[in-house]
């Protein structure tokens, strides 16, 4: 966010504060005024009455019930004044939270994909480089292409998350078959397994119906899922994933043993950018787009994602689809 920006901000938001006080002032000047000017009225028209008068008695309590109508009036009338400034001021700072937090975390993404993009570029450059420099043994040379290919495909994936990303802002058609959740998960763990060899993961499946679901979608969820698993570990390195059959919903389950997510940002991880601190402190790369697809696919099939606190730490993202999701 540029300091420009962040000033002409704060101005604007100082200008609505100084508006909204200064109307607050005239309110209540103005209902003094009008306060003073009733009690003179009502003073006024009391002593011109007749004492001697049969009717004086009604025509006093007449003017007495009117003159507290009217007070009744100005002070409600400055209550609900006050109600709705106060509302408005409420608003205006909660729009204002929101944008700065919008800037704040766009900014970050901006940092994070710069870095995302250039890394496995300039990785996938350096191994060409250093192929057509050196003559390399074999092996090494099958390192090195390995090395690169890893990088190709971390820039695969990251390009396809912004797609989708992009696919799930708009409105997003799911194109749905019949899926084998409990096939699709082995066969994902099995090339993490190989990618990773010092992690361990651990599958607990259940019999599962087929579920109707799209398929980009359900590789997705478990790809971005696993893949925050990994990259949030400390040194326990296991992730645990289970599915379940309950009341007509199918549960999956997604496990680790890494630094966890505070109870206070568990609601916030799910929105686009999104990351816990800040780009400067962050060790782990990412975009804040990953949990965001994930609701979004869970959302479209009518499910719903929670995250719980693992023990003795660590986080539990489990989600629950309907089978019948149309
Ligand atoms: P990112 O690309 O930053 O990983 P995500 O949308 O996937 O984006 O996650 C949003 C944020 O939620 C992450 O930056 C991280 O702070 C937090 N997070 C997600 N998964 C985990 C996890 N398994 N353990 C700890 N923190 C997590």
């Amino acid at each position: 966010m540029s300091k420009k920006y962040h000033f002409l901000n704060i101005s604007r938001r100082w200008l609505s504060y100084a508006v909204m006080v200064y109307m607050a002032l005239a309110l209540g000047w103005w209902t003094i005024l009008l306060y003073q000017k009733v009690s003179d009225s009502y003073e006024i028209k009391s002593s011109i009455l007749d004492a001697s008068d049969p009717s004086y008695a009604i025509a006093y309590d007449q003017l007495a019930q009117e003159h507290q109508r009217e007070l009744f009036m100005i002070i409600g009338e400055g209550i609900v004044f006050v109600i709705i400034l106060g509302l408005g001021l409420y608003l205006i700072n909660r729009a204002y939270r929101k944008e700065i937090a919008i800037a704040y975390q766009k900014r970050n993404f901006l940092l994070s994909i710069t870095h995302e993009l250039k890394s496995p570029l300039a990785g996938v450059k350096l191994a060409f480089e250093t192929l057509k420099k050196h003559k390399l043994e074999k092996n090494q040379e099958i390192e090195l292409i390995d090395a690169a290919i890893d990088e190709n495909s971390r820039l695969n994936k990251l390009v396809n998350n912004l797609l989708l990303a992009a696919k799930v802002e708009n409105e997003y058609f799911v194109e749905k078959e019949l899926i084998h959740l409990n096939a699709v998960i082995e066969e994902i763990i099995e090339t993490y397994q190989f990618k990773y060899p010092e992690f361990k993961f651990e599958f607990s499946p259940s019999e599962l119906p087929a579920i109707l679901f799209d398929r980009e979608g359900v590789y997705s969820i478990i790809h971005n899922l696993i893949d925050n698993s990994i990259k949030y570990s400390l040194d326990k390195k296991e992730i645990q994933i289970s599915t379940q059959f309950h009341n007509h919903n199918i549960e999956l389950q997604v496990a680790d043993q890494g630094i966890g997510i505070p109870e206070h940002e568990q609601k916030h991880v799910f929105e686009q950018f999104y990351r816990v601190g800040s780009e400067d402190t962050r060790s782990a790369s990412g975009t804040g787009l990953g949990l965001y697809i994930v609701q979004k696919i869970v959302k479209a099939h009518r499910g719903i994602i929670q995250i719980l606190n693992n023990k003795p730490k660590g986080s539990i993202f489990k989600i629950k689809l309907p089978i019948a999701n149309e």
